[in-house]
């Protein structure tokens, strides 16, 4: 492998010295420079040839990487990567190396043969929030276009989908952040609810560090004392599945303490004396009995929360994977309006977006409702305006289609094909050991990976493709900042880019144009798709987005462009400082009450169980889990409880645990802390086997999101054996 330094594009971009990147991993997209290594890629695959060095000119980051980030290139040389197709073949049943032209005409043939026996919608296409802007809208247009299939959706579902739904509600408009991260450090208080920065983001608790250098707070809402909690000013640790009923107590005192903006409320919001008679509804000694939270903490985070002139909240999984978590997180974006702390400098509300490229993976057509530049897919202007530049009648698009864990729950019944796309969802969705027998029970599983993960190990051809340092393409991050990941070296011989196995499969449909495999004709092309729309980057070039920032998008370009004349269009970093992008440009209450989780403890299981994630593994651990630091680090699930409940079971640390839910039965070794209260235990979900705790979550689905209940179910602890 050779650094290629002939792909990089734009200023800073390449040099002898390296190549500037960012990180394959969270939507933080940390920037990086890989530089090669002395010797370049070893044959016995444990170097890649590169090396990661610090880029401190990335504001983002400015240059602090996590562990993860620093050993990405561990994953290029992974003695676990493909390197050719592979198929099963009835003769073994086993998968086998093949060539690529037969592992694509046995997909391409899969795909119209389910369609010509059962009809479009019996394909399914299921993409990933770390796919490039480019391949997720490749995706999308492929479904539609060439499959014609109203099946597709991602995993990008379970990660934000009730933060971005909450938003459009109130603001118009989902883009995670609306402001630069780096205003965090600027404001007054920050209330970071179910986040865990420290564990998922590390570079990003340096903009929390220095707000509190600058004389502002911190208050934490988490179950547990995290990491991120112990350097709270003020931790609010409520019952899982409660922090609806945590917001509507603290607006209910920002009510009766006098605190609100009613100059804001009146000149910038509507919808106000609905949402002021819920809260009141919800008094603080009936949130202390709800959530577990004393009233004097409740006081205390108002008053920490509306004594400084700016504040904002951000919220990311913990509220937001729930059966009511659009209406939590819009409980939260309530309580910003009604303190004024929304549509100005260093005030408002931002959802702390997981996945690498979790913004830009919804916003470019590979979500169920949606098509390029954040469009509705049922809005016959965006119908229109897509087919136009698809070159077809927008009649041919299909309608929306069912979301992600409705799709995985559909397959094996009237979805018989499936195409995966950057997702392992044998180990990420809900209730895993159902979807897994789903993936088991289709006609025909195609998987695109760079390694053979749980879910690919299922599929009847498994497709190697690139990684992160070995293709160009285009992130958003959860800032919705769009940068540029540059290619810095050659993949192995057989492996062959996302963008260039749909352009394959394309052409073996009858589809001979329309699907470019150079990444950056399919940007040019996103960007006129996109034009006009939410989303709209159609002022954005490679060269623009190379530079060492990024573009903010909104990006139009601007009116008489082409003449000449005019400049470009700088981007937006803050949003919503004049107006919210509702009809009428005001914010919009959302009128919400308390209620329960769709699994409340009971007899029989009476302990909450909520999941997440820790520091060295990422997602489904389909990556990290092939690196060696990391599992040092890492090395397997675990069930973290307080010594009350371990004392009751007669367990120690170590000992072996089973969880048991009404989905299933996980075992994992005892981690005893105080750290955690007592009715409830947690469980990170990096792992297959039988510690996968997927295999105990709720897919109770949120109405508005359709995303599952991933932070709380009801569960029984039991010892299984006691350590040696
Ligand atoms: Fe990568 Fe996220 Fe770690 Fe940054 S914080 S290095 S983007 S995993």
């Amino acid at each position: 492998m050779q650094i290629d330094q002939a792909t990089s594009t734009g200023s800073g971009s390449g040099s002898a010295t390296g190549t500037d990147t960012h990180c394959p991993y969270c939507a933080l997209q940390c920037g990086m420079t890989l530089r090669p290594v002395e010797g370049a890629a070893s044959a016995d695959g444990t170097s890649a040839g590169v090396e990661v060095a610090e880029r401190p000119a990335f504001p983002v980051n400015k240059g602090a990487l996590c562990s993860k980030g620093r050993t990405a290139p561990a994953v290029l040389a992974s003695h676990a990567r493909i390197t050719r197709p592979l198929v099963r073949r009835s003769s073994s049943g086993e998968l086998e190396p093949a060539t690529w032209e037969e592992a694509l005409d046995l997909v391409a043939g899969a795909l119209e043969r389910t369609r010509r026996l059962h009809g479009a919608d019996a394909v399914g296409v299921f993409g990933g929030g770390g796919l490039t802007n480019e391949k997720a809208y490749a995706l999308g247009k492929f479904a539609r276009l060439v499959l014609g299939t109203s099946q597709i959706d991602y995993n990008g579902r379970f990660c934000m989908s009730s933060a971005a739904a909450a938003g459009t509600r109130a603001f118009g408009l989902d883009r995670g952040l609306p402001f630069p991260l780096s205003d965090v450090s600027r404001t007054g208080c920050v209330v970071l609810v179910g986040s865990n920065l420290a564990e998922t983001m590390p570079p990003a608790l340096r903009h929390l560090t220095e707000l509190r250098s600058n004389g502002g707070t911190l208050i934490v809402i988490d179950p547990r004392r995290t990491r991120t909690a112990e350097q709270a000013d003020l931790h609010l640790a409520p019952r899982p599945g409660t922090d609806l009923a945590l917001a509507l107590g603290l607006l209910h005192l920002v009510v009766a303490e006098g605190r609100l903006d009613q100059d804001f409320i009146d000149a910038r919001t509507s919808g106000w004396p609905e949402v002021r008679s819920a809260a009141m509804a919800h008094w603080p000694e009936l949130v202390e009995r709800i959530t577990g939270v004393p009233v004097p903490e409740l006081r205390r985070a108002v008053q920490l929360f509306c004594d400084p002139e700016n504040a904002m909240v951000l919220t990311a999984r913990g509220p937001e994977q729930h059966s009511k978590g659009t209406d939590t997180v819009s409980a939260w974006i309530n309580l910003c309006l009604a303190t004024g702390r929304a549509g100005r400098a260093l005030s408002g509300y931002g959802c702390l977006t997981g996945q690498g490229n979790g913004q830009g993976g919804r916003e470019h057509g590979q979500k169920a409702d949606q098509l390029p530049g954040y469009r509705k897919l049922d809005d016959p202007v965006a119908r229109a305006h897509v087919a136009q530049v698809w070159g077809v009648d927008a009649a041919a698009l299909p309608g929306p289609g069912r979301s992600a864990y409705e799709l995985l729950d559909a397959l094996g019944g009237d979805i018989r094909t499936l195409l995966l796309m950057g997702s392992n969802p044998a180990v990420s969705a809900p209730r895993a050991g159902h979807v897994e027998q789903r993936l088991r029970s289709l006609d025909f599983l195609a998987v695109c990976d760079v390694v053979l993960s749980e879910s690919a190990r299922l599929a009847d051809v498994v497709l190697p493709v690139t990684q992160w340092a070995e293709e160009t393409g285009t992130t958003t991050n959860l800032e919705g900042r769009v940068l540029l990941r540059r290619k810095a070296l050659d993949p192995p011989a057989e492996v062959r880019t996302d963008l260039g196995v749909l352009n394959e499969l394309a052409a073996r449909l009858g589809w001979e144009k329309g699907f470019p495999v150079d990444a950056e004709e399919v940007f040019e092309e996103l960007c006129r798709a996109s034009a006009g729309g939410p989303a709209d980057y159609s002022g954005m070039t490679y060269a623009r987005v190379a530079e060492d920032d990024g573009l903010f998008w909104p990006c139009p370009e601007p009116d008489g462009a082409g003449t000449g004349h005019v400049t470009a269009h700088p981007g937006t970093p803050r949003l919503f400082l004049d107006r919210f992008a509702t009809p009428d440009g005001r914010a919009r209450f959302a009128p919400v009450a308390h209620r329960p989780s769709a699994e409340e403890p009971d007899e029989e299981y009476p302990l909450r169980l909520t999941t997440g994630r820790v520091l060295a593994q990422y997602q489904s651990g389909a990556q990290t889990r092939r690196v060696d630091e990391l599992n040092a680090a890492a090395p397997g699930p675990f069930v973290e409880l307080h010594p009350r409940l371990a004392g009751q079971l007669g367990a120690v640390d170590g000992d072996a645990l089973a969880v048991v839910s009404r989905r299933g039965r996980a075992v994992a070794p005892a981690r005893v802390t105080r750290g955690i209260r007592p009715d409830t235990v947690f469980m990170p979900f990096h792992w297959y086997g039988e510690g996968r705790a997927n295999t105990l979550t709720n897919p109770a689905l949120d109405p508005a999101s359709r995303m599952p209940e991933f932070k709380v179910c009801a569960v029984r602890v039991e010892l299984a054996a006691q350590a040696p």
